[in-house]
């Protein structure tokens, strides 16, 4: 298993105002998998791929990483752990607006790549998700499938073992959803867990988990 998280709760604030997020999960995933995570808004989606990108601390629970014990109280741990193994996209891409489209995508390895790799990278990137074309375009020059690949050249610049997606599609049309999906489908090189509440996306994945509440259904 590349991922087992134990009894993994999240509550924001206390007493009768308190909010379970996520209540006593219990959940792994498999290496190369593609899973979904599906259910109505609020039930705790992006709770769950924030705490497996380490963005947001669970109130408590264990998260175990390759066999790893993720520690939430060491925040440069975090941030390598981060860098070694995760790519996120967002429903909103992220792009920074007064970069193009190679720079965004140099971001996570700018300063850790010599300037021949990080060249050789993102080319290659971009070739394969097709805009080769547009590195030297500025996100307000390009179209939401376009901003939204960027964004995915820019989750997988640094090899991640585990690609999170929150919502991925959701700020573009069925056309450019069906091709994001299909690029997340051709990574065959990582986990991918993809948080949707469109049940077309999550048709398309080998597994699919309901969220209810904070609750695995
Ligand atoms: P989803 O992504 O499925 O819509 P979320 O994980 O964003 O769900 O939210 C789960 C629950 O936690 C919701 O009831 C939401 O209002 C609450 N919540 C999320 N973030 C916060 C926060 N920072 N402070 C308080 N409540 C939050
Ligand atoms: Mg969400």
């Amino acid at each position: 298993m590349l991922i087992e998280l134990q009894d993994i709760s999240k509550y924001y604030g206390s007493g009768q105002n308190c909010v379970k997020a996520l209540d006593h999960i219990n959940i792994s995933f498999r290496e190369y998998e593609m899973t979904a995570v599906i259910g109505k808004s609020g039930c705790g989606k992006s709770t769950l791929i924030n705490i497996l990108a380490g963005l947001a601390t669970p109130t408590s629970g264990r998260y175990y990483f390759n066999g790893n014990l993720i520690d939430f109280s060491k925040q440069n741990q975090l941030s390598k752990f981060r860098y070694e193994n995760i790519g996120i996209i967002v429903q909103n891409f992220a792009l920074i607006n007064n970069m193009t489209a190679y720079q965004n995508i140099a971001l996570p390895v700018r300063k850790r790549f010599v300037k021949g790799k990080l060249v050789d990278s993102i080319e290659a990137i971009a070739n394969r998700l097709g805009i080769y074309e547009k590195l030297d375009s500025f996100p307000y020059q390009l179209s939401g499938g376009e901003c939204q690949r960027v964004a995915i050249a820019r989750a997988l610049i640094c090899e991640p073992k585990l690609i999170l997606a929150d919502e991925p599609t959701g700020a573009l049309d069925a056309d450019n959803a069906g091709n994001v999906i299909s690029i997340l489908k051709d990574i065959t090189e990582a986990t991918v867990i993809i948080a949707t509440h469109d049940m077309e996306i999550a048709a398309q994945c080998q597994r699919t988990i309901t969220l209810s509440y904070g609750k695995i259904k």
